[in-house]
């Protein structure tokens, strides 16, 4: 059968550990969201190990069980030992894909671990928690090779058989600083996928530029090599340092570079029209703005000044432009409010909110006036989190789903403290 290349998108994971930014739970959900209307395969949803997650990770599983995420699977991350496979399942009980993570360079051995693992004990470490995970009745189990660039690749070769042996369904290939370039990676994934005999999956950075590039490489080494591949991205490449592999430009580069699509297919239909709407609202959520030149969703990545491409475009569109706007969901007119404008946050009232709300069509017509109270209350509190006003589909989704709403605005801090829980 045809080996094809799927998309986990890592933004609720990588994105959300960089350094100066961050996601309310909220915005994290409308990601996954948009990332499951998009048709991306899997989402790395978040730190099941982590406790102020707890709620928001119970939240989006419950969102999956009332079939408003459809198809995405919501897959966790934690470290590759049985303590935090235990703790995890405690948690989130019903958490069914994780990727569990462990160093495997001689460099992390030798200067993070300092003396208290060995190349034989992460083996040992990883086996277990991944046979762990199993037993706890997770579908599938990713065992990811933290620094693995810079790991011997009979070694990694050695990380990838123990993984398999214990049941793991993917390895992760991370290449954590950037090292690789196309040609390396893919030599490695090729290797990999040939000796391992399990889908792996290329988890790129771009601190030399080639996020994107690695992991095309990485994707048809995997592929080559007679594997599934998987690759990691990150909406508009946010992530830590210099950032992760760009969705928008993995699709974009998948299906629309040199004869590469004739060859290496995206196993999902993903919706490339979607990117617009999922990278403009990653750049709100983040307060990062996208840079006029980024592929795909920048201001200019349409924009044609000069005499000669304006006149070429002009006679046809193809003459300077590789694809065309309207398939990344471009070209649609966006209406700014330039006169009066009331806007929601955690001072709001039941009248200017129920004016926005009247605004976007969530009609309070038929709830009482004590539900519109309860929704405005969630709003105040989602603005507490996000400190900026929530966007439409922020307010409709509360507007819908209050309870879960109300779920992934609930942190308690120091809980556990009184009730003994994980
Ligand atoms: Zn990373």
């Amino acid at each position: 059968m045809e080996k094809k290349i799927h998309l986990i998108d890592v933004t609720n994971r990588d994105g959300v550990q960089t350094a100066k930014l961050g996601l309310s739970k909220l915005e994290k959900t409308m990601i996954n969201i948009y990332l499951d209307q998009m048709g991306v395969f899997q989402s790395e949803f978040g730190f099941p190990v982590t406790r102020h997650e707890k709620n928001y990770l119970l939240a989006n599983l419950k969102l999956a069980e009332m079939g408003v995420l459809k198809n995405i699977r919501l897959g966790g991350w934690i470290r590759a030992i049985e303590e935090d496979v235990e703790t995890t399942f405690k948690r989130v009980p019903n958490i069914k894909h994780l990727n569990l993570s462990i160093s495997t360079s001689d460099q992390m051995i030798e200067y993070k671990f300092q003396g208290k693992k060995s190349k034989k004990s992460i083996l040992d470490d990883m086996s277990k928690a991944v046979k762990l995970a199993h037993a706890h009745g997770a579908e599938s189990v990713g065992a990811n090779a933290e620094d693995a660039s810079r790991t011997d690749v009979k070694y990694l070769v050695e990380f990838g058989l123990a993984a398999k042996e214990a049941g793991a369904d993917r390895m992760r290939y991370c290449d954590t600083l950037g090292y690789d370039n196309p040609f390396t990676i893919y030599d490695t994934a090729r290797t990999l996928a040939e000796k391992v005999g399990i889908p792996i999956e290329l988890h790129c950075h771009g601190d030399l530029g080639m996020a994107v590039a690695n992991s095309m490489a990485g994707a048809k080494g995997v592929i080559d090599g007679g594997q599934e591949a998987y690759v990691n991205t990150t909406i508009n490449g946010i992530g830590e340092r210099a950032g992760n592999a760009d969705l928008c430009c993995v699709i974009l580069a998948l299906t629309k570079s040199k004869g590469f699509e004739e060859q290496y297919r995206l196993a999902e239909d993903v919706k490339l029209k979607m990117i617009s709407k999922i990278a403009k609202f990653a750049s709100y959520a983040f307060d990062v703005p996208i840079p006029i030149n980024q592929p795909g969703v920048g201001s200019n990545a349409f924009a044609h000044a000069s005499g000669i491409h304006a006149d070429g475009v002009l006679k046809d569109p193809q003459n300077y432009e590789l694809y065309g706007y309207e398939e990344l969901g471009r070209g649609e007119p966006i209406s700014v409010e330039t006169g009066r404008e009331i806007t929601t946050g955690q001072y709001s009232g039941i009248s200017g909110f129920s004016h926005v709300m009247g605004k976007i069509d969530v009609s309070f017509k038929n709830k009482t006036r004590i539900e519109a109270n309860e929704i405005l209350e969630l709003v105040r509190y989602a603005n507490v989190e996000s400190h900026k006003p929530l966007v439409e589909d922020e307010l409709e989704f509360i507007a819908k789903y209050p309870d879960i709403a109300k779920m992934l605005l609930t942190l308690t801090p120091l809980q556990w403290k009184e009730t003994n829980e994980p």
